[in-house]
């Protein structure tokens, strides 16, 4: 199916070897197809042309027509050259000011010709100006610009050096249409570019460079948008159908001993979004399918308790588990919880991490092999390759994001036969962007909280305000609740943030004197004694404080704790913040979340804090982080790596397209899921050309 399209650009008339290497360095443009693809980022509204009198210095851009009466050269050898030509409508007149190129503009402006002048209003002297302004012959029928909506492109530096400048793209786009038109086929099958009344190809990809007006550019994004995220969903779908075609999963049938006497030792009802989770996962560990869930849960909202009962399903039917955390603290937490759900089952737990000495270490990899050990806890230790289980059948990974790909990619390969494998986010990551990141994972959620949990009371506070917070935490110590104090650690930063946290803490001690007071601190530079003995000081409620760096953000349970208090909060992600909100109101008394932010903030920074102070829902707070940041800002987004490179789409604004794709891709797969049928043929042909289509699954996160 080679096509003049895969041409190498440099054989485009205009280009040659030179601007061949500096379009691929610059816009990684290497043939005919990549710059075709190469669309404007916005347009410029030329088709209406205004009067002289109706311009208003506030506009952006405007287009006008009229005759040059005048041209008056001035400043002639010294530095302040300039060219004023006077543009006369029938409603007026107004300058037109050059600074550069003024020999040229003068050899190109005849006093008395129509022209059509294109420019920006800008007001010197009480009087408006247009400086630099595009200007062309009014009846040049060759002009790209005059009476279009112009598509503007992105550009650098170097490239305006080398003169290819936004008209020089557009001619370039132009010849390239002429010459390769023929040979743009249709990528889509008619029976559903007709069902959705699609534009062509053909004329989508000639009006997203050259629009005649807003409602055909519009459809012609659609068409472009809808093909690309359509093929995106295909090849995420395909992937899943192999994977699920050839891999079989362990069958774990039994619910049995294990799992019976543990569930009595749980003190609490299961939630019935828990409980829909836990069954959601047991129709795959029965289906003889291998599971690749994602578990999404806002925070506090139960997962580790899924996690464990599934595991001890696993344990049932034979198998082993592991359940991996990012943080140490965050797997001795898990770990003393499983402690006591197992109590007197007979269920065999252990810990490995980092810190694991030598000789505990060497016992628990010995127990793991001959398949004493039921459920491992750790932390990336579990990755290295001493680490031998007898029969893994379920790994669970919390906090997924936490993790780069090829680590938890390590984790699969544990056993013979991939395990079932669970991974857990408190990220909520929105529906429409878990689609295409997760595509090819299925996606549990866990949307509701615990009952009896109240809202966290989130104010905004600044410096002066200090007094008061602290009166208020001095309160709330006094009724016997406890008090996190977080500050931010920026890696650039470090020292900075550091010196931070320790003056902070040391106004904290003062104010909050030892022994009436206990202040525990926890950061990343301690050592690990240190820091474990002074988070269990917190966690066992001996200390009435905690300051530390964001180390707690992910699921420290502390339900005893009351106040959390975010020292520069404006530095913090809107997920950040929202995990580090979840460390309170974990009890049923009423919990407050404190952001202290500087007295200047960006109108971001401020938008942020505001969103956080009235909404608890994480959500709505993740949509609106991808709307407020884009998607490759997300926790992330960017390690999981796309299928395929987007061009047009934004994941963040075409979500309704990104549905409607879905829904396309579904059905197409459902009717056909080798895409054997002939009117397939064509979708078939478009994805075995996606560059990254068949990636190693394994990877897949
Ligand atoms: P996360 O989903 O953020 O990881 P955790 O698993 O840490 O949440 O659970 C938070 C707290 O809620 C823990 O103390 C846990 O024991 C408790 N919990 C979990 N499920 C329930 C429930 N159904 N009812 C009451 N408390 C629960
Ligand atoms: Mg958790």
């Amino acid at each position: 199916m080679s096509s003049i399209l895969d041409s190498d650009i440099k054989f485009l008339p205009g280009i040659g070897p030179k601007r061949a290497e500096l379009l691929a360095s610059e816009l990684n443009i290497r043939t005919f197809r990549d710059m075709l693809y190469f669309f404007p980022f916005r347009y410029l509204d030329r088709t209406r042309i205004y009067s002289i009198s109706e311009i208003d210095p506030e506009m952006s851009h405007i287009q006008l027509r009229g005759k040059i009466v005048r041209i008056n050269l001035s400043g002639d050898k010294g530095r302040k050259k300039r060219l004023v030509a006077t543009l006369a409508d029938a409603t007026g007149v107004i300058d037109l000011v050059f600074f550069q190129g003024i020999k040229w503009i003068k050899d190109k402006i005849k006093i008395n010709n129509e022209y059509i002048v294109f420019g920006k209003p800008t007001v010197f002297n009480q009087t408006i100006n247009l400086v630099h302004p595009e200007i062309d012959p009014a009846n040049d029928d060759n002009s790209l610009y005059s009476g279009n909506m112009i598509g503007i492109y992105s550009s650098t530096e170097r490239l305006k050096e080398a003169g290819f400048t936004n008209k020089q793209v557009a001619k370039l786009e132009a010849l390239l249409i002429k010459m390769a038109g023929d040979s743009i086929y249709e990528t889509l099958p008619p029976y559903i570019t007709e069902a959705r009344k699609l534009l062509p190809l053909r004329s989508s990809l000639k009006l997203i460079h050259f629009p005649t007006n807003q409602t055909l550019l519009n459809q012609a994004r659609y068409r472009l948008k809808m093909e690309e995220l359509l093929y995106l969903q295909l090849s995420l779908l395909r992937q899943k159908n192999l994977r699920e075609g050839y891999t079989r999963g362990f069958i774990m049938p039994r619910v049995g001993d294990y799992f019976n006497s543990c569930f009595k030792n749980i003190p609490f009802e299961l939630t019935n979004a828990q409980k829909r989770v836990i069954k959601e996962i047991r129709a795959d560990m029965i289906s003889g399918k291998q599971m690749n869930r994602l578990l999404q849960g806002d925070v506090g909202s139960g997962k580790t308790m899924v996690a464990v009962l599934c595991a001890l399903l696993a344990a049932d039917n034979g198998f082993q588990s592991c359940i991996m955390a990012p943080t140490e603290v965050l797997a001795n937490q898990h770990y003393k919880g499983a402690t006591k759900t197992i109590e007197g089952s007979g269920i065999k737990i252990a810990i490995l991490t980092g810190n694991t000495k030598a000789s505990e270490r060497d016992r628990i990899l010995e127990e793991l092999s001959q398949g004493k050990i039921h459920i491992l806890f750790g932390t990336h230790a579990l990755l290295e390759d001493r680490v031998i289980f007898k029969n893994l059948g379920l790994a669970v990974i919390d906090e997924q994001h936490r993790f780069g790909v090829d680590q938890r990619a390590r984790l699969w390969t544990k056993s013979e036969e991939f395990p079932h494998i669970l991974v857990m986010t408190a990220t909520p990551i929105p529906r429409t962007l878990a689609m295409t990141l997760y595509g090819d994972l299925d996606i549990s959620v866990i949307d509701e909280l615990p009952p009896g949990r109240k809202p966290v009371k989130t104010i905004h506070a600044s410096e002066n305000q200090r007094m008061r917070i602290f009166d208020f935490m001095k309160e709330q110590i006094k009724s016997g609740r406890q008090v996190f104090v977080v500050y931010p650690l920026i890696k650039e930063s470090e020292k900075m943030d550091y010196k931070n946290l320790q003056d902070g803490y040391e106004q904290i001690v003062k104010y909050f004197p030892a022994p009436e007071y206990i202040t525990a601190v926890v950061h990343g530079q301690q050592k690990n004694e240190d820091k474990a003995y002074d988070m269990s000081l917190f966690s066992e409620g001996k200390a009435n404080i905690l300051v530390s760096t964001s180390v707690i953000e992910v699921g420290v349970d502390v339900p005893n704790a009351s106040v959390m208090v975010i020292e520069s909060a404006e530095r913090f992600g809107l997920s950040q913040l929202h995990q580090l909100r979840g460390r309170v109101g974990r009890g049923t008394e009423n919990s407050y979340c404190i952001l202290m932010t500087g007295y200047k903030m960006s109108k971001e920074s401020k938008q942020r804090i505001d969103l956080l102070c009235s909404t608890q829902d994480g959500f709505e707070l993740a949509e609106a982080d991808l709307r407020m940041r884009g998607p490759g800002d997300l926790e992330g987004t960017q390690q999981s790596g796309l299928a395929m490179e987007l061009h047009i789409s934004d994941l963040a604004k075409d979500s309704q397209i990104l549905e409607e794709a879905r829904k396309i891709a579904t059905s197409v797969l459902t009717e056909d899921p080798y895409l054997e049928n002939e009117k397939n043929r064509i979708l078939k042909e478009v994805l075995s050309t996606l560059k990254k289509e068949e990636r190693d699954y394994s990877k897949i996160s």
